[in-house]
């Protein structure tokens, strides 16, 4: 990772600092060294939330459904692209807790970790896109309080279909940089 990057990673992130630019720079230097992995992440994330939504429909508490609905609230009031990414982080591992499988969390956890990055790159790159995440965020739940499972996992898999989209526009800005 050349200098000359890292500081473009600072302009992206513009006035919100350096905070997420050890996530930024992991995702860059992952596209460069490993594309594999973040491909790979993904895969396993498009495998793993379905399944996981799908099983917390049938399993959720009140109490759960008003951490998610407390989650979504505060993804649309943030207005950092690093608070946004967190808190899109924290909604997906409150639906994953609430499928109340660990094999399921771990993989999940391990996908997530790997595309912090990404995700973070989402917010300060595709700001206009924020609604859409909320959007998705706020049709999830909406899926869990009426209990369908089906339409819980249809509508988690068409969130995590729009990552791929983040995928391809993170490569194409860092071919953008060369
Ligand atoms: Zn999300």
């Amino acid at each position: 990772m050349t200098s000359e990057l890292v500081t473009r990673l600072r302009v992206l992130l513009g006035e919100t600092g350096n905070a997420g630019l050890f996530d930024l720079h992991s995702l860059f230097d992952s596209l460069q060294r490993d594309p594999s992995k973040i491909r790979e992440a993904l895969q396993a994330w498009r495998v793993v939330e379905p399944a996981a939504t799908a099983f917390a429909a049938g399993r959720i508490t009140k109490l759960g459904l008003r951490r998610l609905d407390r989650l979504c609230g505060a993804y649309e009031a943030a207005k950092l692209p690093e608070a946004r990414a967190r808190l899109d982080h924290d909604f997906h591992r409150c639906v994953v807790e609430f499928a109340d499988n660990r094999f399921l969390a771990r993989t999940h956890a391990e996908a997530g970790e790997s595309l912090r990055g990404l995700r973070l790159f989402r917010s300060v790159w595709k700001p206009h896109g924020e609604n859409a995440v909320a959007d998705d965020h706020r049709e999830i739940v909406a899926a869990l309080v009426r209990r369908d499972e089906e339409l819980a996992s249809a509508r988690a898999l068409a969130h995590v279909a729009v990552a791929e989209r983040w995928l391809s526009d993170a490569q194409d800005w860092l071919a953008g940089q060369g």
